[in-house]
């Protein structure tokens, strides 16, 4: 395995996956192993492999379960499907079955929210589950078939393009983006980028040119192009549909990039999630490489160039570009301090661009098509268009692309939603808007989104939308700083508290206090966004949280008579005036 993967240390992640495929878990064996050959130390490897959800340190089931626990998937009826076949296998939530066979647990959005309630089987993805399905899944289990035998629409997942825009519509034929770049002559094109105005479709806005330049301008041996195709934002997918149907204009924005900045190596950075597209993508590079468009001596330009897909293992955090470059060389994913940015110490410590797979595509058409094509979309901030996500209570979810400046409504009318209470706009690390601000528009300068676009109509409760996002920040936050590990668990605990029934008005201020706190001192975005779900429900519906809270000035987080039964039986007194009901009287 560490021949396979040349014995370089930064390829740990790759090796850690094959040996936990082969064995269910990361054997200490293994470890000791890879210590002794690669130079690294025994806990450098231990905290990798706890740092990442898809590594364990204890064996799982030869058939290992993980359901999406996306909002939009519990909305689809996730949750009792899951008990449904934990009863069917006879497993429980978050175990192994006793005979090794089977384990069942819960996962963070696995970018299916278009065709859930979805889940991964041993990191393949399965969607659009209901009984029927989840009953043939589980007799094939326990007949203990290979997955690789399993019938073939069990692992079917669609695109669901909805409405092709720009870039959906007028996709490239291979090579014509670098053959338009080395006619124009590559400053040229990069200007012609500048000129477009493309920002990163990621949800930053960063301006793309500008951080081509810098990083062509950083003075080093080598450079390196990234693309970031970690889409973890609960709600998008947008990513796995355009590395699915457009991967090659994904690549050919990556070798414009690397032509520009004088990379040689690139690496598509794809979520674990994302596992079942790792063959196919795998088919387009050698397509590229068999057509001169990658290797050595690029369209006989002198220009040699090469993309490895590298995956991920389960961690939100990874989507965080400085994260993602410690994730790349084989360490936990944890965000770097910022400066000095990546375009100037990035990957190995040299200059790297990482951009999102949105960003390489249009790229890719700029380069075709020119600017002026491009700006005649859009608005004067935002030009060209955005490609969305939609999920959630609408007729059509799927893949939908807009010029910015379009509008909620005009979006909402599209898709078939109908009676809606509201949208949260850029997954949980965006905004909830309510259906008093359907004008509004999509665009930088009103309502930036990476392109997770969730609807929830009236029958939607806001409490349980706000505490699923509210778990998974705790769930996802990486420890490293001390505003998010305990601010994002405190959020959670307080949160709980209030829908649990048990807030009080004194709740409602100390949740506020926190969510500032976090926000302001966290080290990451993922901090610095954790409490936007919290922040947007209270700011537009401050009446729903005064209906569930306690006329009190204080309240415990819990039933604190119940909870002292245990010390009143050992005390043996359970008298009236052993209750805290008789304190309260
Ligand atoms: Fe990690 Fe959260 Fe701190 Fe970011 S803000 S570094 S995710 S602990």
């Amino acid at each position: 395995i560490i021949a396979e993967s040349g014995g370089q240390a930064e390829r740990l992640l790759d090796m850690l996956r094959v040996i936990q495929n082969r064995y269910r878990f990361i054997p200490a064996a293994a470890i000791d192993q890879l210590a002794d050959t690669l130079n690294v130390s025994r806990s450098q490897i231990i905290a990798v492999v706890e740092f990442y959800s898809f590594f364990h340190l204890n064996a799982q089931g030869r058939y290992d379960i993980l359901f999406s626990d996306s909002i939009t998937d519990r909305m689809l009826g996730k949750t009792e499907l899951l008990e449904y076949l934990a009863n069917l296998l006879h497993v429980k939530v978050g175990e192994v079955r006793a005979d090794g066979l089977v384990s069942l647990n819960n996962t963070s959005c696995t970018g299916l929210c278009d065709q859930g309630p979805a889940a991964l089987i041993n990191g393949l993805a399965v969607s659009a589950l209901d009984c029927a399905k989840l009953t043939e899944i589980a007799g094939l289990i326990e007949q203990q078939i290979p997955l690789s035998e399993w019938p073939e629409s069990l692992f079917a997942v669609a695109d669901n393009i909805r409405k092709p825009g720009l870039l959906l519509q007028t996709p490239i034929t291979n090579g014509a983006a670098l053959q338009a770049a080395f006619a124009r002559g590559l400053p040229t094109t990069l200007t012609e980028l500048e000129r477009s105005g493309l920002r990163g479709r990621g949800g930053a806005g960063f301006k793309t040119a500008l951080k081509w330049r810098l990083c062509a301008e950083a003075d080093s041996d080598q450079h390196f192009v990234v693309c970031n195709a970690d889409e973890g934002e609960p709600g998008t997918f947008k990513d796995r549909v355009l590395l699915n149907s457009q991967a090659h204009q994904v690549f050919e924005g990556m070798t414009l990039c690397a032509a520009i900045i004088g990379a040689k190596q690139g690496f598509l950075y794809l979520r674990g999630e994302y596992q079942f597209l790792y063959d196919k993508l795998q088919q387009v590079l050698q397509q590229r490489r068999q057509q001169g468009l990658l290797g050595d001596n690029i369209l006989n330009q002198h220009f040699d160039f090469d993309i490895q897909i590298r995956l991920g293992a389960g961690a939100y955090i990874c989507g965080e570009e400085s994260a993602l470059i410690e994730s790349l060389e084989g360490k936990p994913g944890i965000p770097r301090n910022r400066p000095p940015y990546p375009v100037i110490q990035g990957y190995l410590g040299k200059p790297t661009v990482v951009n999102n797979v949105e960003t390489f595509l249009a790229a890719a058409a700029i380069a075709v098509h020119g600017a002026d094509w491009f700006t005649a979309a859009g608005t004067e901030k935002s030009a060209g268009s955005k490609i969305l996500s939609i999920s959630g209570d609408c007729g059509l979810p799927g893949i939908y692309e807009y010029p910015f400046g379009s509008t909620i409504r005009e979006i909402l009318a599209d898709c078939q939603a109908q009676d809606v209470l509201g949208v949260q706009v850029g997954g949980p690390s965006g905004v909830f808007i309510s259906d008093q601000e359907l004008d509004r528009k999509l665009a930088f300068e009103d309502l930036a989104s990476g392109g997770s676009f969730m609807i929830f109509n009236q029958s939607r409760n806001i409490f349980a939308i706000v505490q699923n996002f509210s778990h998974f920040f705790a769930h996802e936050s990486c420890g490293f700083c001390t505003p998010c590990r305990v601010g994002t668990a405190l959020l959670k605990q307080q949160f709980d508290k209030i829908v649990n029934g048990y807030g009080s008005a004194g709740d409602v201020a100390e949740l506020e206090a926190l969510c500032r706190l976090v926000k302001n001192y966290s080290h990451c975005g993922l901090g610095q966004t954790a409490a936007n779900p919290i922040i947007s429900t209270l700011e537009r519906y401050p009446e729903l949280y005064q209906a569930q809270l306690k006329n009190i000035s204080y309240e415990p987080g819990f039933d604190l008579d119940a909870a002292l039964a245990v010390a009143r039986r050992m005390a043996h007194r359970d008298d009236p005036a052993a209750h805290l009901l008789q304190v309260e009287e």
